[in-house]
């Protein structure tokens, strides 16, 4: 390819802004999207919504047609809006582009009859992490009781038409949420009050179902990103993308859909991505979008068929020699297997030294290594896309949480993933686990987990100790030193042979008893015993029954953290939800934290 001429960046000339939908699921992320999407002003004419891949596209015309009522159609100077398909943390952490965020501007979206949840709060640390704007759309306002609907209206507008009372309701609900806000630290005030934006964070109300404040937040997303952010979206031909997804597609081999924030891309370039098995170098061979949503006529003999977008053949895509930002497009090219999503792609200009940008591809992989502990004792950790491993290894490091990491890995799970865990049972077996987040396990993989597990599982047995409660039967005491014998009935949990029990002697106070070495029913020997049943138990103790305890004690096993963490680790399938709930208990009787794994 020629060498272009480098572009002069200019306020005159703006890509889209790109923007993502936030917030606890079930508050409308989806809908809401839907809901923007809904209208076309006039089909085929320049305002045209447009559907990319990962995303959808808002031409500014069609966001001036649509906020006509706000009176606001002097010009806009952004092209549109780019808005990424899949709501949620997902494609906010994978949006990342040289260490920052790729994503503009996002809509943070809270229910107003549920206000902060536990994701918001989640959206909202990530979001002050990549220091990205927001705007909070306060979604289901036509849930207030006796809201009267006005279909797509302006919500001053559509307010006016409301009664006292659903005013005041509003009102209430508005001021408990600014104040939520306030103690995550926030300032909030709604849009069209608040006089101080930029210190001030903007809230919309909106109706996803019929449509209220909808304008307002097509044209406040617009107006606020053209207002805080023009240096960021000067076009540019140096080239701003990440990959999004990895997907095989039928006949085509492995793809990429990425989404293109700044530049040019042309059918090709020569490209390079990040890879797990390091640096991809290859060349774009087609540069696709999905067929317009328009819809289509066919006419075949005197039949007419009608058929819109969602008829087409599976995988037909329109080809481009060319596409500027901001747009999502699927990336044909070979050797993309191994590519991971969530880093940035590179295009190889006429200048450029190989080496060095394969370099630059591998600073996002290497920035999250860097948080893989330097002992090389912890667990293996795999995810879908770098963005998700970020996240979870950002939660596996915070206080509560405190578990080690010593391998990564993006993708399925693959024998060589397992043999890796493996080696780490040798040095601290509780280590010897892979937390797999939204990925697949290969049957290979899966098969050997099982055989090590197994084997560990059969060294550990000697050192589980699963939870349970003994009542002493009055009349069965039938030695009372070692070893002591006893009739008991198991009140709760599941008492197995080599179980260490104990007794209470106050607050989280126990005094050991012994070790079970026998138990019997109806003079039959067997190696567990259940819940309801009678049994006849042999204790190797040093204790005195009548003098340590009497048939006023309950027998309770004795748990240790190591011995929970085996339970955990090897024996999930052998614990009932009864005997999860026992363990519990006692855990917090014994005193000991929660263990996560
Ligand atoms: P998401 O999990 O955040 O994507 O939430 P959805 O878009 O799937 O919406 C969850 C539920 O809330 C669905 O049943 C929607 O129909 C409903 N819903 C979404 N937005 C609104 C709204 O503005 N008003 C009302 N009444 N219901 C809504």
């Amino acid at each position: 390819r020629t060498k272009e001429v480098p572009l002069k960046r200019s306020e005159d000339n703006l890509r889209s802004p790109i923007c993502c939908i936030m917030g606890h699921v079930d508050t409308g992320k989806t809908k809401l999207l839907d809901c923007i999407r809904g209208t076309n002003v006039q089909e085929g004419e320049a305002g045209e919504i447009t559907q990319q891949i990962g995303a959808t596209y808002f031409p500014a015309e069609n966001i001036r047609e649509r906020t006509r009522e706000l009176k606001a159609d002097a010009k806009l100077r952004v092209p549109g809006l780019l808005v990424i398909d899949t709501p949620g943390h997902e494609s906010f952490t994978n949006l990342r582009s040289r260490g920052s965020g790729l994503c503009d501007i996002a809509v943070l979206v809270v229910d107003i009859m549920h206000g902060l949840e536990r994701q918001t709060i989640e959206s909202l640390n990530l979001l002050k992490m990549r220091n990205t704007e927001f705007i909070v759309a306060l979604n289901k306002v036509d849930r207030l009781f006796g809201w009267k609907t006005c279909k797509n209206k302006p919500i001053v507008k559509a307010m006016k038409r409301q009664s006292n009372d659903v005013r005041n309701e509003f009102k209430m609900r508005v001021t408990q949420i600014i104040t939520q806000f306030k103690e995550q630290g926030l300032n909030t005030e709604l849009y069209y009050k608040n006089k101080e934006m930029g210190e001030i964070f903007n809230i919309v109300p909106t109706s996803a179902i019929s449509g209220e404040g909808i304008p307002d937040l097509l044209l406040l997303l617009v107006k606020w990103t053209e207002k805080t952010l023009v240096e960021k979206l000067m076009f540019t031909n140096e080239i701003q993308c990440t990959v999004l997804e990895v997907k095989a597609i039928k006949g085509q081999g492995t793809t990429i859909d990425v989404v293109l924030a700044n530049g040019v891309l042309h059918e090709g370039d020569q490209i390079v991505v990040c890879g797990t098995q390091g640096p991809i170098v290859t060349t774009i061979r087609a540069l696709l979008t999905p067929h317009p949503m328009r819809d289509i006529l066919f006419i075949n003999m005197s039949k007419i068929f009608y058929a819109n977008a969602s008829l087409m053949p599976q995988g037909s895509y329109l080809h481009h020699k060319e596409l500027k930002a901001a747009q999502g497009v699927k990336i044909n090219a070979q050797g993309l297997d191994h590519a991971v999503a969530g880093t940035g792609l590179y295009v190889v200009g006429p200048d450029d030294d190989v080496e060095d940008i394969k370099e630059a591809t591998m600073q996002d992989m290497k920035s999250v290594m860097r948080r893989i502990d330097k002992s090389g004792a912890g667990v293996c950790v795999q995810a879908s896309t770098l963005g998700s491993l970020e996240v979870l290894l950002e939660f596996l490091k915070s206080p509560a949480v405190n578990i080690p990491v010593s391998g990564i890995n993006i993708g399925p799970v693959h024998k060589s993933d397992v043999r890796r865990a493996c080696a780490m049972l040798e040095r601290k077996k509780e280590y010897g686990t892979i937390l797999a987040f939204d990925v697949k396990v290969s049957p290979e993989a899966r098969e050997l987990a099982k055989e090590n597990g197994e084997d560990k599982k059969r060294e550990a047995s000697g050192e589980a100790v699963f939870p349970c409660r003994l009542k002493i039967m009055p009349d069965c005491v039938f030695n009372k030193k070692d070893p002591i014998v006893l009739g008991v009935n198991v009140l709760e949990g599941t008492l197995k042979m080599g179980t260490p029990v104990c007794i209470r002697s106050g607050e989280s106070e126990f005094i050991d008893i012994g070790r079970i070495i026998s138990i019997e029913i109806n003079h039959k020997e067997v190696e567990t015993a259940k819940k309801g049943q009678k049994v006849a138990i042999k204790i190797l103790s040093q204790k005195i029954f009548g003098k340590h305890f009497t048939v006023d004690n309950e027998l309770v096993s004795h748990i240790t953290r190591e011995s929970v963490e085996i339970l955990k680790a090897y024996f999930q399938d052998d614990m009932g939800k009864e005997d999860w709930k026992l363990l519990e208990e006692l855990q917090r009787d014994f005193k000991i934290d929660q263990i996560y794994f």
